[in-house]
């Protein structure tokens, strides 16, 4: 029976349902299973015709045990969660323009456009599964740097058990992704837009994290989060890296390399996850902006925050990618205790120093590049103006950008997967900057227009109150549910 401990090694093992409805662990650390699952070069065989569906049936079903949901309980979260995928193929494979070794995944054709639907749908389907059986609820709180708020306001839209509350920086998210969120007629989604945030995202995750280190209010208000802290998040993402790898590689054992838009490490996270389960992927490439905490980890061992620089891809303008810690307890033998050290010296000093044999353990099987604004846009650029044009977003740009640089080290045969995480609808002024005013149909999306024409419905706070104002609405939103209730 699988089961999940804490990074941080101080609670007892949980069950699946437990470490997705706390989100965080009790002990401020991240939760992780206890083993990996390994999956046998036969049983991959036979996994690689699957459809999308299909194949992240079997994965899940190594990470959750029947005796929380159930297989065919399972299935139709899955079947229901996918169900307002765009594609055909949920995660088409495309070639890109005419150089034959690099290929785009689409991870954007969900509902709100981008990578964050893959498995926010699923995670909010499984939480209002298991609050239904409990007949409980909860608050999600979380941070969105554009991506995550529209996912998660619009999987839980209408939704009896759950309230959501996506916290974005105000004038550091585009237009589009803020009247996603603020244009659901749906009474139990609450977006607030906080002013006055210089590190973006990254203060919203702090006020998050201080609003959990509260034992108390965490249980008066049932908070728990969506942001990818939750394990489900990861989990689900490792099924792209087994169905892009299938799709590119006509035989089990081919050489290929994922190029990941990096953030928060949740999505590389999920590639090494799929790694360590036994898919055989040569290399990632970690695709950072001018915010390069990954990039400066991995080049050189240094954990460090610095400060946030707002860039052309501002979904992954983040200073402090939380994922790294499990990587990190898994790339060094799964020490809780070294763990624990590493976190208190990174929430006291900002920085970590990794040793040599450490450094070399995070480096195996990956790269890394920063993608500066001006390689942004000219990738954008390129890829639309060949023969075959193919429109990037600029965060899609950035793992193309990284293919490029890097290219030229691997052998001949070797093809390149780039990860592209969201439509390029939701960035207008950048598709403008790169493009011109007269921006080809390829940029627009329904939905879109379709938000823009409704009144939008929203908080504000600035950053200074926001911690002690948002307590305040939530008591308010659930004394008036009491109300209508009775
Ligand atoms: C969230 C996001 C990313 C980064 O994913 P992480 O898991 O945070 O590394 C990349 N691109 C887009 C468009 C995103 O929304």
């Amino acid at each position: 029976m699988i089961q999940y401990v804490s990074t941080r090694g101080g609670i007892s093992p949980v069950n699946f349902d437990e470490a997705v409805l706390q989100g965080f662990a009790a002990d401020g650390g991240l939760f992780v299973p206890q083993t990996i699952p390994k999956i046998s070069p036969e049983r991959l065989q036979a996994l690689s015709r699957l459809s999308y569906t299909d194949l992240a049936f079997e994965i899940l079903s190594l990470f959750i045990d029947p005796m929380i949901i159930p297989e065919k309980e399972l299935k139709k979260l899955i079947q229901t969660s996918f169900a307002g995928f765009e594609h055909p193929n949920i995660l088409p494979l495309k070639p890109l323009g005419s150089d034959p070794a690099l290929m785009v995944m689409e991870l954007f054709h969900g509902p709100t456009l981008s990578f964050k639907d893959i498995a926010m749908g699923f995670l909010i389907n499984t939480m209002d599964y298991l609050l239904c059986r409990r007949k409980s609820r909860l608050s999600l709180v979380l941070a969105t740097t554009g991506d995550t708020g529209p996912a998660a306001a619009h999987a839980a839209a209408g939704k009896q058990t759950l309230d959501c509350w996506p916290l974005y920086p105000r004038g550091m998210i585009t237009r589009e992704q803020e009247q996603q969120m603020t244009s659901l007629a749906a009474a139990n989604v609450h977006p607030v837009g906080v002013d006055n945030c210089p590190d973006g995202g990254d203060d919203l995750d702090l006020v998050v994290a201080r609003l959990f280190a509260d034992p108390a209010l965490k249980n008066r208000l049932h908070l728990s989060s969506v942001n990818s802290i939750n394990w489900c998040r990861v989990m689900v993402q490792s099924v792209h890296y087994f169905y892009g790898y299938f799709r590119a590689c006509p035989t089990l054992g081919d050489p290929l390399v994922f190029s990941v838009p990096s953030g928060a490490f949740g999505n590389l996270f999920a590639g090494f996850l799929a790694r360590e389960m036994g898919l055989p992927i040569t290399e990632f490439i970690c695709a950072n902006n001018a915010n390069k905490t990954l990039h400066t980890a991995f080049s050189t061992g240094i954990f460090k925050k610095n400060d946030l620089c707002q860039t052309l891809s501002s979904a992954i303008d983040i200073v402090v990618p939380y994922n790294f810690w499990r990587f990190l307890y898994f790339s060094t033998e799964k020490d809780p205790k070294k763990l624990t050290a590493w976190m208190d010296q990174f929430q006291k000093t900002g920085k970590i120093l990794l040793n040599k044999a450490e450094t070399h353990a995070i480096q195996k099987g990956f790269s890394s590049v920063s993608i500066s604004d001006a390689e942004t846009l000219l990738t954008l650029q390129k890829s639309f103006a060949g023969k075959d044009p193919y429109l990037l977003d600029p965060h899609g740009a950035v793992a193309v950008a990284g293919a490029n640089a890097l290219k030229h080290r691997y052998l001949p045969d070797t093809k390149i997967v780039c990860l592209a995480t969201a439509h390029p609808a939701k960035f207008p002024d950048i598709m403008a900057k790169a493009l011109g005013p007269d921006l080809p149909d390829q940029a627009f999306h329904p939905s879109l227009i379709q938000a823009s024409r409704i009144c939008q419905k929203l908080r504000t706070c600035d950053l200074e109150h926001l911690e002690s104002a948002l307590v305040l609405a939530m008591e308010q939103e659930a004394a008036a549910r009491e109300k209508r209730h009775g």
